[in-house]
């Protein structure tokens, strides 16, 4: 079972979400959860910052050297690889790795670093981060890469953070996922972004559920299958780095959704 955790916008509560449905199914399933929002990961603060160096992630760049003559096919979408004055440029930062380039062509490539994956193991279950190098910005195949080595633990349950807003990284994240919980909020900001991530799983055909976190903290008319309250002990709960499953009113919140996730 693959679940994917997403809302539009950034701070609904995704990963407070993530990581206590984590803490629940861990107690009686091998569950991976995996954090895919590569550019600023942040379950680790919230399950274990004891994570481990797992995988490397690499794309292949072209390798143009100085005085070297190229044939040259000029497909690069990125702009990366441009002609001018019959001289071979090639801008690093906007290769994507896609490799079009070397189609009929004398181009050779070479490796390239862009993230990293760590994971902290717990008797079967697993905590998978996927993390960016400092200036990459065409991070999707670590999302890729990070979704991957997570599914090949074989866990019972994979729980997938996605990165928050409506982008390529995301709905790469959603992609293959069994059920999807929109997490949102009762602001019209959420509501808003909510609908506009709706669209989209809706294409995908995922079925889906609306999660309102902070419930009660306005009177917003808003759609929902599942809440969690705005409670002060989750707020506490978040700063110590920890779950609010302890609360057994909450654990309930928690318990509804993972019987969707579970028994549909
Ligand atoms: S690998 Fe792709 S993005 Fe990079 S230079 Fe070649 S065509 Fe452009």
């Amino acid at each position: 079972m693959i679940v994917a955790i997403t809302g539009g916008k950034g701070g609904t509560g995704k990963s407070t979400l993530s990581a206590n449905l984590f803490f629940y199914f861990m107690e009686n399933y091998s569950t991976a959860l995996v954090d895919c929002d590569v550019e600023t990961p942040n379950l680790e603060y919230l399950v274990s910052e004891d994570l481990k160096f797992a995988k490397e992630v690499f794309i292949e760049i072209p390798d143009i050297r100085e005085g070297i003559s190229y044939n040259y096919n000029n497909v690069c979408k990125e702009g990366a690889l441009l002609k001018i004055n019959d001289k071979l440029i090639f801008i690093e930062e906007l290769c994507s790795g896609c490799k079009a380039c070397g189609i009929k062509t004398n181009i050779k490539f070479k490796k390239k670093s862009i993230g990293k994956i760590y994971e902290k193991k717990f008797d079967g279950s697993y905590l998978i981060v996927g993390k960016s190098n400092i200036g990459i910005t065409k991070t999707s195949k670590i999302v890729d890469e990070t979704k991957k080595y997570a599914l090949s633990k074989n866990c019972e349950i994979n729980i997938i953070d996605t990165a928050a807003g409506i982008h390529c990284n995301v709905v790469r994240a959603l992609i293959n996922s069994d059920k999807v919980l929109v997490v949102t909020e009762p602001t019209p900001f959420g509501i808003s972004d909510a609908k506009r991530i709706i669209k989209i799983i809706e294409k995908l055909k995922i079925p889906y559920k609306i999660v309102l976190n902070r419930y009660g903290i306005n009177n917003l008319n808003v759609e929902y299958d599942f809440k969690i309250p705005y409670d002060k002990r989750i707020v506490e709960t978040y700063c110590k780095g920890e779950g609010f499953l302890k609360y057994s009113d909450l654990k309930k919140d928690i318990e509804e959704i993972a019987n969707w996730i579970i028994w549909g």
